[in-house]
């Protein structure tokens, strides 16, 4: 049995974060555009962007060392850093717009402050970490961030760290109270709820099988309803696949030029899970630490408090690891199965470079529950196996693309693809990921919309004040904004600069 159904304007494939974003933000800005969602699963928001399956970090680069790296001259270069936390501003306008407005309410469900803290040993480290306090403390965007070496300053930032740490060893570390923790599965789920309420048809158990262009320019996506087993045609003006580690394989099938030579090299991923209380309630920040020399950014495991089901839990990771697969409920043929003729000289030339990635990966996939709690120990000195479990974290697609770099070079961030003439655009790689999702999806509008740009750009300065203009260059700007994003959010404000 098959059906074509009529067109709508615009097809959502995937329940994920981006679509939930890309879709809210439509709503707001054309109502009347008709959007229809697929997705394959039987909820929103359960792959990646459920809580379980990623870190929960409202990536704004206040502990994350890996954004700011030393240039060799000695200095620290914090202009990735300013871009990463400039991009969340972005997220948080989007979230207090919609919340001022009731179109989502209890933001205390989705997000809440959580200290954000560096934490290194050893007298280089440390070096490093005071150059970046300095570099970034007088930042307008990283206000209040505090600097400390002194043990006791320590144990009251991070008790359950300081006990039983052998001190012969120096530590230091940096904490800045405005941090968040987002629990983006719910985030999800609110805003799919939010756009059902907007008459978005939002089709479940739907698994997007095929996409092709149709003579008008126009694109028809085959469906298949897992529920009645019947094929569907559904036609659109516009198609945003949003379907995580699952946009490769399914750009691939637009065959359009944009798509070719692009790869995926999925990174798996795990949690050591605290299931002891009198734990949980000793912790309150998400510590990040420094990755280890050869390491890739991503697996630089962290000590998370996070809300998860309204209730305070403890998570460490996640462990990066090796599989084939695209989605964590994906193929083991995903991998092999997005290799094609236009990209296997790509995915050879970054097989062939990123020897050591792999081996790195395949080791960490073979490590045992106790090498993982003995990295748990580097940060818990006095961690217990038995109050620790594993959960499976969500998978990760990172691309893989021929650049002035060489040919299949390994790519750590998000890229939108999209046609030329903007009738279609994929959202590929996960890196800052759904923190960002709102400058990712602006992104889109801009690739894929110029011609309304004119028209929509008051209404997106309603939603996001900071619109095309740098914050960093406008600090009266972001005190305002930032004051305001705390109220409606229930988050903490900018405080005073301190050093220890
Ligand atoms: C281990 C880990 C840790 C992370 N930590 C953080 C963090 O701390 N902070 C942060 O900001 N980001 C983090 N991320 C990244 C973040 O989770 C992702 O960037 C974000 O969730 C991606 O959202 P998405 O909507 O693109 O994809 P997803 O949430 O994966 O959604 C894609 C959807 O598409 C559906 N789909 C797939 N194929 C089809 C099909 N053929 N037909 C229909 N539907 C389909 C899937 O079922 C899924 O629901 C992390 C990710 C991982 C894996």
């Amino acid at each position: 049995m098959s059906n074509v159904q009529k067109k709508t304007d615009v097809i959502l494939i995937g329940a994920g974060v981006m679509s939930a974003t890309l879709g809210s933000l439509l709503k707001e800005l054309v109502p009347e555009w008709e959007i229809k969602v697929f997705e394959k699963l039987s909820n929103a928001g359960e792959e990646s962007s459920n809580e379980w399956n990623n870190a929960g970090t409202g990536h704004a680069a206040l502990c994350e060392l890996n954004y700011t790296s030393e240039k060799p001259d000695g200095s620290i270069d914090v202009s990735k850093a300013i871009k990463i936390n400039e991009q969340f501003q972005l997220s948080m306008q989007f979230w207090s717009y919609l919340v001022d407005r009731n179109l989502i309410k209890n933001p205390q469900d989705f997000i809440m402050p959580l200290p954000h803290i560096s934490l290194v040993q050893g007298e280089q480290n440390i070096e490093f970490l005071k150059k970046r306090f300095k570099a970034l403390s007088t930042n307008p965007l990283f206000k209040g961030m505090q600097f400390s070496e002194d043990t006791e300053k320590l144990i009251e930032w991070f008790p359950l760290i300081m006990e039983g740490r052998n001190m012969n060893e120096p530590i230091a570390a940096t904490k800045i109270d405005s941090g968040t923790d987002v629990n983006f599965g719910a985030l999800t789920r609110m805003l799919f709820e939010h756009l059902k309420t907007e008459n978005v048809e939002v089709n479940y158990k739907h698994s997007v099988k095929n996409i092709k262009r149709i003579s008008d320019g126009s694109w028809e996506v085959k469906v298949h309803n897992m529920d009645s087993g019947e094929i569907e045609y559904h036609r659109a003006k516009f198609v945003f696949i949003g379907a995580g580690g699952a946009s490769l394989p399914i750009l691939q099938k637009t065959g359009i030029p944009e798509s070719k030579h692009i790869g995926g090299f999925p990174v798996s991923g795990l949690f050591l899970v605290c299931n002891n209380p009198e734990v949980v309630e000793q912790h309150h920040a998400k510590v990040y630490g420094k990755a280890k020399v050869g390491a890739p950014p991503m697996s630089v495991p962290h000590l998370d408090t996070r809300y998860i089901d309204n209730k305070k839990s403890l998570l460490f990771g996640p462990f990066a690891g090796f599989s084939p697969k695209f989605l964590k409920t994906g193929s083991n043929f995903d991998l092999i199965g997005s290799v094609k003729p236009n990209n296997l000289l790509t995915m050879l030339a970054a097989g062939a470079k990123e020897m050591s990635l792999t081996k790195y990966l395949i080791q960490q996939v073979l490590l045992s529950n106790e090498k993982r709690m003995e990295e748990l120990r580097e940060f818990i000195p006095n961690a217990k196996s038995e109050d620790w479990d594993i959960v499976v974290a969500g998978q990760r697609v990172q691309v893989i693309k021929d650049t002035p770099a060489g040919k299949g070079t390994l790519q750590f961030g998000t890229e939108v693809v999209s046609a030329a003439d903007g009738s279609i655009a994929a959202l590929l790689g996960a890196s800052p990921g759904a923190s960002t999702a709102v400058h990712v999806m602006l992104e889109v509008l801009e690739k894929c919309f110029p011609q309304h740009l004119n028209e929509w750009e008051p209404k997106i300065k309603e939603m996001i004040p900071s619109y095309g203009v740098s914050l960093v260059e406008n600090t009266e700007l972001f005190e305002e904004i930032h004051t305001s994003n705390a109220k409606t959010l229930g988050l903490r404000g900018t405080d005073k600069l301190v050093y220890n």
